[in-house]
Formats: structure tokens, sequence, C-alpha cells
């Protein structure tokens, strides 16, 4: 077997990449979203410890804390819009507090960069 996107022959694994699932091996896997085999319950949704309907304020200086937490942890803005699954375009008018983040993409961004980034 060989991978869908590298070509490379490898124990392949069952990815999601932008929407369409395809069959990788472990290096490309981490371009996209790993699937449970179809036995398993679904868990591809990711599970979060607050509620996605909770009001909150967002903090006002968002973009730079973003963008300060996500150089500490040197990423690329690019690096960064791929673990979210999101266009760069849409970080880079985050961190300019051009844009404000949907309720889902602030709890993600607070994953991933360990940051807060709703008033308390
Ligand atoms: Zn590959």
């Amino acid at each position: 077997m060989r991978c869908e996107v590298c070509g490379r022959e490898a124990k392949l694994m069952r990815v999601e990449i932008e929407g369409a699932e395809l069959l990788v091996c472990s290096k490309c896997a981490s371009l996209g979203k790993i699937l449970r085999d179809s036995q398993a319950p679904k868990t591809s949704n990711i599970k979060y410890d607050y509620k996605l309907e909770e009001p909150f304020v967002l903090v006002e200086n968002y973009g730079e804390l973003i963008r300060k937490a996500r150089e500490k942890l040197g990423l690329t803005r690019e690096q960064l819009a791929k673990k979210l699954f999101e266009k760069e375009s849409v970080i880079q008018r985050i961190e300019a507090n051009e844009l404000e983040p949907s309720n889902e993409l602030v709890l993600k961004l607070e994953k991933t960069l360990g940051i807060t980034l709703r008033e308390q």
C-alpha cells in the first residue's frame, strides 16, 4: 500500500484532510485528522471542557496574545492555521485584531496555544 499523499510505501492510516478521507503514512497523517475505525464510537469532534453556548467577552488585545503565544511555540501563521483547520489569512486578520474569532475558534486557539482569550 502506498500513501495517497506522498506515495511512500508504509503502514497507512485513515486520515481526514480538508474534508477528504485518505489513506496516508504516519508522516502525512499529521496534515489532517486521524479517523478512528468505523466500529469505534464517533469522536470526530474535539470535546471541550466548557460549553460553546456560554457567553463570554473577548479580551481586547486578543490578536497580540495569539501572536505572542504562537511565536513562543515557534509556529508560523501557516502552521497554526493548519493545526486549527483555518486559512492563514484568517489567522493573520485575527492577529491584526481585524477579525474576531468565532466561539469555536476561540476555544481551539486557547487549547492549542495555552492562553485565555476571554475576559474573566
Ligand atoms: Zn505520506
